[in-house]
């Protein structure tokens, strides 16, 4: 997963100290598989939050409205919230796919959803963001008492935020008028295309794909032999690519790398032909 979500709770002094394997006490870590089509299992433990993101960064992996109501009912009956990561949903393709956590009964009362313009209009370097926090969503305190989270927001919000710069804001409202809606279809068609001839290249050298159908990113199963590392280095050093390791995302991430699919055309045909020249 997305390593922030781990970094930021050790930063925040939530968790205890990493083991050997990097793993860090007070985390329940779940294993995303290609057997699990990389939703993981509903864990047996009661935990406090949740964290799911939907299309996926990494692995480009969807979650079924059936799926997300298993997480829903799950956090209605263990006072969980979930943190409901939807920064890749204008990349959802197929109309039966959820688009928010809010299509599914019951959400209102357990979840909090992250929204963000740096994927969608390519503000990654603009900077603005926004979050939706239920009117009627509580959590609990160390002590137990419920408290409603949407003043407790506000008022940090409030107070250490002042709000992303007028300009910023004008530029992210413009990508809601139909000529910013035309133009943000336009830039996702064109890096789906790029996906779609990452994803194709890839298994045409007879590499096991996932992802890049619903999502900006394409999952690969590293050649027999090789981890994710080795074939980082393998891909910079033979074919002057960059791609991401997977253990960078995580223990379940090892023997995998993730391919982007935001670049233009032509980069991404001229990596595709490496990617056959290196690996065909
Ligand atoms: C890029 C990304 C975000 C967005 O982060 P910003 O801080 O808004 O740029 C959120 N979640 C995931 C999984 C991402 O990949």
């Amino acid at each position: 997963m997305y390593p922030v979500y781990v970094d930021t709770n050790v930063m925040a002094g939530n968790t205890g100290e990493a083991d050997a394997s990097g793993a860090f006490a007070g985390l329940l870590y779940l294993p995303c598989t290609p057997e699990n089509g990389f939703v993981p299992a509903i864990p047996k433990e009661k935990v406090d939050l949740v964290y799911l993101c939907y299309p996926n960064n990494p692995t480009g992996a969807t979650a079924t409205k059936a799926q997300l109501q298993e997480w829903v009912d799950y956090a209605l009956a263990n006072d969980t919230t979930l943190l409901y990561d939807a920064a890749y949903e204008a990349y959802i393709q197929d109309p039966e796919l959820p688009r928010s956590i809010f299509e599914i009964p019951g959400a209102r009362r357990c979840a909090i959803e992250f929204r963000s313009f740096s994927k969608i209009a390519g503000f990654t370097g603009v900077r603005c963001a926004y979050i939706i926090i239920p009117k009627e969503l509580e959590g609990r305190t160390t002590g137990g008492t419920r408290q409603l989270v949407h003043p407790l927001w506000s008022r940090r919000h409030s107070t250490k935020f002042n709000g992303a710069s007028y300009p910023v804001q004008r530029g992210a409202a413009a990508i809601f008028t139909p000529q910013g809606e035309a133009e943000v279809t336009e830039l996702i068609t064109h890096y789906m295309g790029n996906a779609a001839l990452l994803r194709a290249a890839c298994a045409d050298v007879g590499l096991a794909v996932y992802g890049g159908e619903n999502a900006p990113y394409v999952w690969v199963a590293c050649p027999a032999g090789t981890d994710s590392w080795g074939m980082f280095d393998r891909m910079l050093t033979e074919a002057n690519v960059v791609i991401t390791p997977g253990s960078g995302f995580g223990a379940a991430g090892e023997g995998y790398f993730r391919i982007s699919a935001f670049n233009s055309r032509a980069n991404v045909e001229e990596v595709c032909r490496r990617i056959r020249q290196l690996l065909g």
